[in-house]
């Protein structure tokens, strides 16, 4: 039998969920509630949280923090947060981003999980807190990894990442073969922050090319230091990513797109994007 927890505070849903193996925490519930509607999730205690620091905003200074209950509807609401609308917006439809949590999106299996895509390239941190303890922050890819081998666990209470100096030099894309709602061929995000006219420390995250999020770091290493005239790279410095888009990658094949099809559009959208070419 499933039965429904809520809990006024983080630390007392935390403790439930550090203690209680068959407890499930609902964010938005777009996908745990899939699992209950479709008989998959029978058995166990649905945990909700109406503390309301769960849906907290923090967008005002230069680190924003951001609540894991937070909704998709909420950031595109933040007109601090228009750097963010990209990726928000490629959530779902309008009903779906009205529920879907960006702690949710955290754990979405591959190809969702665009809006961790956008996290993973402002190097955000993820607050895990297990138990009544305090929360730890942790690196996203960290995260993700220990989310890949089953051993996250715990309450994620926010996120937390700089906020560009420059959001213009924040990119994001997301490859769908129906628009506008379609689940994600791919996704790319594209952190490119400038000093003295060259990239400096450019963050290149993946979305639907690996089980979960990933970095591209070929991609990072042959951008460091390239010249920007005004916001464009060179034709000499995007054929060079391009070249080097595929490292790392493992792609699945699935219901979306083939492993091949993946890995021959994923340099041809990354030149696009770099390239600032309207989708
Ligand atoms: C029709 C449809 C379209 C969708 N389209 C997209 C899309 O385009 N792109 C995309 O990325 N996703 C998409 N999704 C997937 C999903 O809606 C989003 O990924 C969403 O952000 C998940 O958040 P949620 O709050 O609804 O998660 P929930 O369903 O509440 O939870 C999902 C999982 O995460 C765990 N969890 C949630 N929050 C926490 C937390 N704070 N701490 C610990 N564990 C937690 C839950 O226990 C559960 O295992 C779609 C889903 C549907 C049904």
């Amino acid at each position: 039998m499933l039965g429904v927890r809520s809990c006024a505070t983080m630390a007392e849903a935390a403790g439930i969920l550090s203690g209680d193996r068959h407890a499930v925490l609902i964010g938005g519930g777009t996908l745990v509630m899939r699992d209950v509607n479709e008989g998959r999730l029978t058995e166990g205690t649905l945990v909700r949280i109406t503390d309301p620091a769960f849906q907290q905003v923090n967008a005002g200074g230069s680190r924003i923090e951001l609540g894991a209950g937070v909704t998709m509807a909420q950031l595109l609401a933040s007109r601090e947060l228009a750097f963010l609308h990209g990726p928000a917006r490629a959530i779902g439809g309008p009903a779906i981003r009205n529920m879907a949590t960006v702690g949710g999106n955290l754990f979405a299996a591959c190809p969702y999980g665009d809006f961790t895509v956008a996290l993973l390239a402002l190097d955000a941190q993820v607050v895990l807190q297990a138990g009544y303890g305090t929360g730890r922050g942790v690196p996203l890819d960290e995260f993700l990894a220990g989310r890949d081998r089953g051993t996250t666990s715990g309450l994620v209470t926010g996120v937390q990442f700089a906020r560009p100096a420059n959001p213009g030099e924040f990119h994001f894309r997301k490859i769908s073969r129906v628009k506008p709602k379609g689940i994600s061929v791919l996704s790319i995000a594209a952190y490119l922050p400038s000093q003295a006219g060259r990239v400096t420390q450019a963050r290149v995250a993946y979305g639907a090319m690996a089980p979960t999020p990933i970095r591209a770091r070929g991609v990072e290493r042959v951008l460091e230091g390239k010249a920007l005239n005004g916001m464009a790279l060179d034709a000499a410095a995007i054929q060079a990513a391009k070249q080097a888009a595929l490292e790392g990658c493992q792609p699945a094949t699935d219901a979306i797109a083939s492993e091949w099809y993946r890995r021959e559009v994923l340099p041809i959208h990354l030149g696009r994007l770099l390239a600032g070419e309207p989708r």
